[in-house]
C-alpha cells in the first residue's frame, strides 16, 4: 500500500444545468464522508463553478476546472484563465482530456503551456494522457502514452511535478463502457512512473498521483484500486450521479 493519498475527481463534462450541478454538489458535499480517506475533486462545466463553490463550501470537497487557457488574461475570446479558475475557488484544473486533444485540437505542447500556466496560478493540474484503440492494437500504447508524458512535463521542475495528478484515460475506454482490466491499467500506470522517474526522479516518481479514467462504475472500482499504482480515478458518466461517484470514492477510500 503506498502512502499517496488516493484522489477521485469527477469531470462533468458539458453536461447538467445550474439546479442539477447545485443539487448534485450538494449531495457529494454532505455525504462526502463517505469517500474515507480519498481526496474529492468536482470538475463542473464553467459557468457553474460559482454555484458548485457555494454548493461544496465547509465541506473537504475541492473544486477543478475542466480546462483552461495557457494565458492569464487578454483577447482570448470565449477562454478561462487560470487566475480567474483561482477566484472561483478552484484548486484542481483538468488539461489535456482526450476529448479536448481529439475534438480541440490541443497537442502535447499545449498542454504542457496550460500545465505550466496553471502551476503559475497555484492550480494543481490533472494531466491526461491515453492511446487510442488504433494505437493499443498497433501495440504502440508504450510509445504513445511515453511521449505524451514527456511532451506534457516537459521544464516542469521536479517539485511541481511530484505535486500534480496523471490521469491515464485509455480513449477507448472513455465513455464506452469498455474499462481497462486492472492488469492493463496497472501496467501503463507503472510505465507512467518510470517515465516520471526518468524526466524528474525516483522520488518524484513516488509521489506522483496517477489516477485511471475510463468507464470507472462503483462495481470495477475496488479492482482498480487495488493495483500498486493506481492512486485513484478520474470520472465522467459515473460521476453524474452521487451514489456513483461516491461508490467509486468509497472504494479508493478504504
Ligand atoms: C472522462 O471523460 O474523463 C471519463 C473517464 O469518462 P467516463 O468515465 O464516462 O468513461
Amino acid at each position: 500500500m503506498s502512502s499517496r493519498r488516493k484522489i477521485v475527481a469527477g469531470n462533468w463534462k458539458m453536461n447538467l444545468d445550474r439546479a442539477q450541478a447545485r443539487s448534485l454538489a450538494e449531495a457529494v458535499a454532505k455525504r462526502s464522508p463517505e469517500a474515507g480517506t480519498a481526496d474529492l475533486v468536482l470538475c463542473p462545466p464553467a459557468v457553474y463553478l460559482d454555484a458548485v463553490a457555494t454548493a461544496v463550501a465547509d465541506s473537504p470537497v475541492a473544486l477543478g476546472g475542466q480546462t483552461v487557457h495557457d494565458k492569464t488574461n487578454g483577447a482570448f475570446t470565449g477562454e478561462v484563465a487560470p487566475p480567474m479558475l483561482v477566484d472561483l475557488g478552484c484548486r484542481y484544473v483538468i488539461v489535456g482530456h482526450s476529448e479536448r486533444r481529439t475534438l480541440f485540437g490541443e497537442t502535447d505542447a499545449i498542454v504542457n503551456a496550460k500545465a505550466k500556466a496553471a502551476l503559475a496560478a497555484g492550480l494543481t493540474p490533472i494531466v491526461c494522457v491515453g492511446e487510442t484503440l488504433e494505437e493499443r492494437e498497433a501495440g504502440r500504447t508504450g510509445d504513445v502514452v511515453t511521449a505524451q508524458v514527456r511532451g506534457s512535463l516537459a521544464g516542469l521542475p521536479p517539485a511541481d511535478v511530484a505535486g500534480l495528478v496523471i490521469a491515464y484515460e485509455p480513449v477507448w475506454a472513455i465513455g464506452t463502457g469498455r474499462v481497462a482490466t486492472p492488469q492493463q491499467a496497472q501496467e501503463v500506470h507503472e510505465l507512467i512512473r518510470r517515465v516520471v522517474g526518468a524526466v524528474t526522479s525516483p522520488d518524484v516518481a513516488g509521489r506522483v498521483r496517477i489516477q485511471y479514467g475510463g468507464s470507472v462504475k462503483p462495481d470495477n472500482a475496488a479492482d482498480l484500486a487495488a493495483q500498486p499504482d493506481i492512486d485513484g480515478a478520474l470520472v465522467g458518466g459515473a460521476s453524474l450521479k452521487a451514489d456513483d461517484f461516491l461508490g467509486i470514492a468509497a472504494a479508493f477510500g478504504r
